[in-house]
Parts: C-alpha cells; sequence; structure tokens
C-alpha cells in the first residue's frame, strides 16, 4: 500500500495547482491523472486562455482574480518559463444592450481597474484589424491577457515535482472508500491510501463525486484556428479581443504561430452526455460557417481558411459559477467543480483554496458565493 498526506484526482487546470501549492507546504502529494498531462480530452487544452480582471460575469469574483495574478506570476519566477502574456484585451459591444459590456465597467469601476473607454472611430484606430459593428463601442483592458494553458499545467506539475510531489500519468481512478483514518482510491494501477482527498476531475466530476448529486451539465465547444495576415502577431503589440451581441459572443488571441489565429464562440455549443462524446461526435459544418461569417464582418485581415480546430468541454453549474467547497459530511474531501467555462484564469489561486480547505479546513478567501449549498 502506497501512502500519503493528500491524493489529488484529477491533474488538469485545478488539480496541477493543487498539486503545486499542497507539496510547496511540505506534504506527501499523489497526484493521478487518467490520461497524459495536457492531453486534450477534457478542459484544459488548445493553446491559450483569456485573463481579465473587469469581471462581468460578477465582481465577486475580483479578489480571487488579483491572487490569481499574484500566484501567475509567483509560478514564472519559480519556473522561468513564460505562461502569462499581458497583452491586454478590446471587448467589442453596444454600450446600451450588452450585459458583457455593463458588468466590465461596472467591475472596473467598483474595483478601480484600469479600463479605456473608447468610441468606435477611436477603436478602429487604435487596432485597425478589428472592425466593430456600427453600434458597437470598445472597452479595453491593458492588464488583461492570455495564459499559455498547456504550459502552466505542466509548470504546475513540473514545479509540484520538485517540490516533492508524485504524479501519475495513465492511472485512472476508479473509486474511493472514505475510512475513519484515511481514504482509500482504487485506480486500474492499484490502490492508494492517503489521509485526505482532493477531487478536481473536471468534466469527470459529475461521476466521481455521484453521491453529491452536483448539477453539472456538459458542453462541446469548438476553437479554431484561421489563417490571417502578420500584423495579427502578438509582437505588433495586439491585444485579445471579443465581439459581443445578442446574436453571439466571439473572442480570439493574437497570432502565436507566425499563420494563424485562434477564433472561438461562448455561445455556440452541445451538449454531451458524458465527456468521451466529445471526439465521437462529428463538428456540424454549420457551426464554421457561423465562424466565417463572423471573420467576414469583423476581422477584414483573417481569411476564411480554417487551418485546425479543436473540440473543449464547459463543465457548466445552474448559475455558471463554479463550486469550491468541502463535502458535506467528510471532512477530508475537498473539491472544486463546475467551472462553467471561464474557470482557468482562477486555477492558480484555486490551488491555493484547495490546499487550505483540506491541511486548515478554511480559507481566507472570500469563496461562500461559490459553496454547494446555494443548490
Ligand atoms: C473552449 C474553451 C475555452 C475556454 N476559455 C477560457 C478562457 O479564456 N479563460 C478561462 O479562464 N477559462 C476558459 N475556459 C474554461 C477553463 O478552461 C476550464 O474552466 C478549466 O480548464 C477547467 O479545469 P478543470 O481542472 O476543472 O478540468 P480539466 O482541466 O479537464 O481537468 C480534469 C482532469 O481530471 C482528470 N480525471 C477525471 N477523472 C479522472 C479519473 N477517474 N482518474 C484520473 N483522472 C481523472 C481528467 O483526465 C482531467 O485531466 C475555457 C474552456 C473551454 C472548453
Amino acid at each position: 500500500m502506497n501512502s500519503y498526506d493528500v491524493i489529488v484526482i484529477g491533474v488538469g487546470g485545478m488539480g496541477s495547482s493543487a498539486c503545486y501549492h499542497l507539496s510547496k507546504r511540505g506534504y506527501r502529494v499523489l497526484g493521478l491523472e487518467q490520461f497524459n498531462l495536457g492531453h486534450h480530452f477534457g478542459s484544459s487544452h488548445g493553446e491559450t486562455r483569456m485573463i481579465r480582471r473587469a469581471y462581468f460575469e460578477h465582481s465577486n469574483y475580483i479578489p480571487l482574480l488579483n491572487r490569481a495574478y499574484e500566484l501567475w506570476k509567483d509560478l514564472e519566477t519559480e519556473s522561468k518559463q513564460s505562461i502569462f502574456i499581458p497583452c491586454g484585451l478590446v471587448i467589442y459591444a453596444d454600450p446600451k444592450t450588452s450585459a458583457v459590456y455593463q458588468g466590465t465597467l461596472k467591475s472596473a469601476q467598483k474595483y478601480k481597474i484600469e479600463l479605456k473607454k473608447w468610441d468606435r472611430p477611436t477603436a478602429i484606430k487604435k487596432f485597425p484589424i478589428y472592425l466593430p459593428a456600427e453600434n458597437q463601442r470598445a472597452l479595453f483592458e491593458p492588464e488583461a491577457g492570455l495564459l499559455h494553458v498547456e504550459r502552466a499545467v505542466l509548470t504546475h506539475t513540473s514545479v509540484a515535482k520538485q517540490f516533492g510531489a508524485q504524479i501519475l500519468e495513465n492511472v485512472k481512478v476508479l473509486d474511493y472508500e472514505i475510512l475513519n483514518s484515511c481514504v482509500k482510491v482504487r485506480t486500474n494501477q492499484g490502490v492508494f491510501e492517503a489521509a485526505k482527498l482532493v477531487v478536481t476531475s473536471g468534466p469527470w466530476s459529475g461521476a466521481l463525486l455521484k453521491e453529491l448529486g452536483l448539477p453539472l451539465k456538459l458542453h462541446r465547444l469548438y476553437q479554431h484556428w484561421f489563417k490571417a495576415s502578420p500584423k495579427h502577431r502578438l509582437e505588433n503589440a495586439v491585444p485579445c479581443f471579443a465581439f459581443h451581441s445578442d446574436e453571439d459572443f466571439y473572442y480570439g488571441f493574437p497570432m502565436l504561430d507566425g499563420k494563424t489565429i485562434k477564433i472561438a464562440s461562448h455561445f455556440s455549443r452541445e451538449t454531451l452526455l458524458n465527456p468521451s462524446e466529445k471526439d465521437a461526435l462529428v463538428i456540424p459544418e454549420e457551426k464554421i460557417d457561423a465562424v466565417r461569417n463572423f471573420i467576414k464582418k469583423s476581422l477584414p485581415l483573417v481569411t476564411t481558411d480554417l487551418d485546425r480546430i479543436s473540440s473543449c468541454i464547459y463543465t457548466m453549474t445552474p448559475d455558471e459559477h463554479f463550486i469550491i467547497d468541502t463535502h458535506p459530511e467528510i471532512n477530508s474531501l475537498v473539491f472544486a467543480a463546475g467551472f462553467s467555462g471561464h474557470g482557468f484564469k482562477f486555477s492558480s489561486v484555486t490551488g491555493e483554496i484547495l490546499a487550505d480547505l483540506t491541511l486548515e479546513g478554511k480559507t481566507k478567501y472570500p469563496i461562500d458565493f461559490l459553496s454547494l449549498k446555494r443548490f
């Protein structure tokens, strides 16, 4: 029997960070991952994720974001890897009708986050590669940017290993048993034992935490890379972009590979019954055509020539806020799930919160709004 202080089930975005924070505090940690680290079967792949502080989803997230930013910097310093690129984010929307525009502005005002407001001519002059519609105005957040997503997962795990964590890839957890003094985790490669358990199994959380009946739904989303002019290169001080309207919410990133930019829609999605359906179902051609139509309207220097596509899973809660909590009956089990398509930027701080809950039974961060009790 292999024995540890803490076992982390699922070493993706959140689990890699939990392994890092737990091992950094000197605990003997085992991370169990059913695939290779940085795989493309769950939610943490596709090269990039956006990070922004003027949070339209709810200003409750901003204290967590402030800490997330600090922790990304710490990880970069410790690992000497570049993970966060502060290239900025420009959002185009109709100020009168767009909840994204209004929420971003409100959060920035409340927390004094730097945000520039531009009329349409100014917006076009600032970034001529993006073309807002007649009714759209722009908000520019200079301290927003992108995170290298797979690199973040791999860096959290490699630094965790330096702190003594053991991370096992291609080990699938079948089930676990909570005993009086320990937890036993049964896998396809043997049984492991620890004092505490952290479950960060992303789209597989509903199955692994079945007894909690988590209100999670899985959605499949697409990330597309279209060929574009070199004017989109990150080196040309190009920011991330988002275009919000009633019909859709497209967003994308500067060019990182010298030939394509990544574009995705936040609205265009399909329900999945389980994570394995993600790669089994064909991607409908009309979904890709809708992105081409968006490009024709809004991105004059991007072609409609699709270079590659990758699907990815959102694990949605009913209110689209995360669930980070201790099991209501078992205080040796903490979990984080339901990141509802906007969680990656928080993974650095989520690992810290999970370490707090596991080791101290509480955290100083304001996470009451993310408790399971609200459902
Ligand atoms: C297309 C797309 C775009 C997004 N854009 C953004 C963005 O711009 N900004 C942002 O902040 N967020 C964004 N998100 C959301 C963000 O990526 C997710 O919230 C985050 O990656 C979720 O991380 P996770 O750790 O919960 O899940 P995952 O990273 O999927 O990790 C769960 C891990 O658990 C493992 N696992 C599950 N079951 C078992 C088992 N039984 N045994 C062993 N291992 C197991 C899985 O293999 C997996 O590696 C986006 C998501 C998608 C899909």
